[in-house]
């Protein structure tokens, strides 16, 4: 039986790293009736959304908004620019790098997985996955590939599925270094909007995000951030695309419009999620989900826990993964906080299913919010017979206390 209104009274903490709570604010945006897509008004609303979109990738070049959810987004990033069997060159920093391999071979390409390379800790039986990409293997990789037969290097810029960031600006170093053409493709789509993201001063080709992360909205719509060399590129790249084809999008975006119908409701809501962060100033709401993130940290820190990102440089700002002890299932804990505190965390992914829980930080997120889903995360594991270390709680309270927010809080709802 379909119940959607299963939830408890009070409001339910979903504390996912994506979807993440939709603000009212947008909510009500999305109300608005649905309009002709070809009449005068839509013009206006998707010339804003597509200049908008732009501060937020910060790029000046074309952004594309597709009806579909982030993978089909990765999807357009490939058919748009690669050719029947060419190679694309990965770094396997989680589940969802491991996701985009899979999809480029469906489409017929090949790929080469670079891992991490050192004295990470394997106690998730995931070795790599507690670390951000390493630059210095793409640039050797690249230097050894003087046929260039590499046409794309594909990067995660935030691992939704462990918590951990890469360093986007060192893989266009490595690029450049090793004078290689290939593209840089970097799949944004829990990063853009909560952890800094520079499409242009970074240097990268294709961007792929989603509408339910850092954009606050729902699921549903979804982007690929273009370079002029990959407008260039895609002029003459031979893998089928069709609904995907960013050419006829771009020529009927000059004036606001789409090739076929567009998530009018949803471009509603991106206006508004565009209008709250513009407002606020990106790197306003870049320094709370830094703040927030460590203040997650603090917590897992006092129980005793073990952050599954091992390397505190690329910690994420928008998500924290949290190891259980050997022999707990991180799942059958969830299960406790779900059904006794109404809160939902993300569940281990992929190699690491069972071993960690997330804790999401990103999108429409304040202080009291994250000490009552970080109470809610601590009465559960004791009810699952963790042994804590401190009260986690108490260590965020302390930390959001003393380090006051960058700029407050914004007030209008
Ligand atoms: C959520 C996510 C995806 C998948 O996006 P969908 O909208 O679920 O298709 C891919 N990559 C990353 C990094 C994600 O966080």
């Amino acid at each position: 039986m379909l119940n959607l209104d299963f939830h408890p009274i009070g409001r339910h903490f979903l504390q996912i790293p994506g979807p993440s709570p939709v603000p009212d604010r947008i909510l009500r945006a999305m109300s608005l009736p649905t309009i002709d897509h070809r009449g005068p008004e839509f013009g206006a609303l998707g010339l804003k959304v597509l200049a908008d979109i732009q501060k937020i990738f910060q790029t000046r070049h074309p952004v594309i908004i597709y009806p579909a959810s982030g993978t089909g987004a990765w999807e357009a990033a490939l058919c748009n620019t690669m050719s029947p069997g060419d190679t694309v060159l990965m770094f396997e920093t989680g589940h969802f790098a491991s996701l985009w391999q899979k999809m480029a071979a469906r489409l017929g390409l090949k790929t080469e997985v670079l891992s991490y390379q050192g004295s990470d800790s394997v106690l998730t039986g995931a070795p790599g996955w507690r670390q951000g990409v390493q630059a210095d293997q793409i640039e050797t990789r690249l230097k050894a590939d003087t046929q260039h037969g590499i046409k794309a290097v594909c990067v995660v810029h935030n691992e939704t599925s462990t918590g951990v960031t890469s360093d986007i600006a060192a893989v266009r170093r490595a690029i450049d270094n090793a004078k290689h053409p290939a593209l840089l493709m970097v799949d944004t789509i829990s990063g853009l909007a909560s952890a800094d993201y520079q499409h242009d001063a970074w240097g990268v080709d294709v961007a792929i995000s989603g509408s339910q992360k850092g954009l606050m909205l729902p699921p549903g719509i979804s982007f690929n951030a273009l370079s002029p060399k990959a407008i260039e590129v895609s002029k003459s790249a031979k893998l089928p695309k069709a609904f995907w084809a960013w050419d006829e999008i771009i020529e009927l975006n000059k004036t606001g419009y789409f090739p076929y119908t567009p998530s009018t409701n949803l471009l509603y809501g991106l206006n508004e999620a565009c209008d709250m962060l513009l407002a606020q100033g990106l790197d306003a709401v870049f320094a709370r989900h830094q703040r927030w993130g460590a203040g997650v940290r603090a917590a897992v820190r006092a129980w005793g826990l073990e952050i599954q990102c091992a390397d505190p440089a690329v910690y994420s700002p928008v998500l924290t993964g949290v190891l259980m002890p050997e022999g707990v299932d991180a799942d059958a804990v969830r299960k406790i906080i779900y059904e006794r505190f109404d809160c939902s965390l993300g569940t281990g992914l992929g190699k690491v299913k069972g071993r960690m829980f997330r804790i999401g930080h990103l999108g429409d997120c304040n202080d009291l919010t994250l000490v009552a889903a970080l109470s809610g995360c601590e009465m559960g594991m004791k009810l699952a017979g963790i042994k804590l270390a401190e009260s986690g709680v108490l260590a965020a309270m302390d930390y959001f206390a003393n380090h006051p927010a960058f700029v407050p809080v914004p007030r209008a709802r």
